[in-house]
């Protein structure tokens, strides 16, 4: 089973991840989580050329076409993989980032880049995404508290208020697939909520 964790910067997908991986693993199934942009030692060294505060004039569609290098290659090393061993998969973001961050906020089209991630994942879609829904000063406040400044934390409030609303009409066209978790609440509450999602799936 595949599952991805979406959300804007500080909505708390890393802790919720780790949260559910260690309650399924409690429960006796076999779990690999994973993040992006990175989880595989030549996708973190993409990663890491891409959060490097002295790139910060990267050219959008570079951009784009790394954070696309640096899925496809995760997704070959380590997704396949643990998906063929019939592991569970809990992804810290997936398309929907690149769809969200650089297709609506950096605006190189939503389509277009959706087009330069059907070649690096091919049919490899998630089969349940889980949303983190915070609003931008919860976001905020809890990326700060994290503390680790990267190329994005440069970045302005609007940008990220278009990430979100990015996100809004991908939530809207994937119904099926997107599932909304309200993250304002505390941990606890919003690990209990990711997790009855994830045990439908
Ligand atoms: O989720 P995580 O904190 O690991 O993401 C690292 C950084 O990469 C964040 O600042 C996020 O905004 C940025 N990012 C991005 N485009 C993506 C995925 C992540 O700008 N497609
Ligand atoms: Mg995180």
């Amino acid at each position: 089973v595949f599952i991805t964790f979406e959300g804007n910067d500080g909505a708390g997908k890393t802790t919720v991840c780790l949260k559910i991986k260690e309650e399924l693993e409690k429960r006796g199934y076999p779990v690999l989580y994973t993040r992006e942009p990175g989880g595989s030692k030549i996708a973190e060294q993409i990663r890491d050329i891409l959060l490097d505060t002295e790139n910060k004039g990267m050219d959008f569609k570079t951009e784009a076409l790394l954070y696309a290098a640096s899925r496809r290659q995760h997704l070959v090393e380590k997704v396949i993989p643990a998906l063929k061993e019939n592991k569970i998969v809990l992804c810290d973001r997936f398309i929907d980032s690149s769809l969200a961050y650089q297709g609506y906020a950096r605006e190189i089209g939503m389509e277009e880049v959706f087009s330069i991630n059907r070649f690096a994942i091919e049919d490899y879609m998630p089969e349940k995404t889980i949303f983190l829904s915070v609003s931008m000063e919860t976001g905020q406040k809890r990326m700060n508290l994290r503390g680790d400044k990267n190329r994005l934390d440069l970045e302005k409030e609007s940008f990220h208020k278009k990430v979100r609303e990015g996100y809004d009409q991908l939530i809207s066209e994937y119904k099926d697939r997107i599932c909304v978790i309200d993250a304002e609440y505390d941990i606890d509450t919003v690990f209990l909520n990711a997790l009855d999602e994830v045990m439908k799936v």
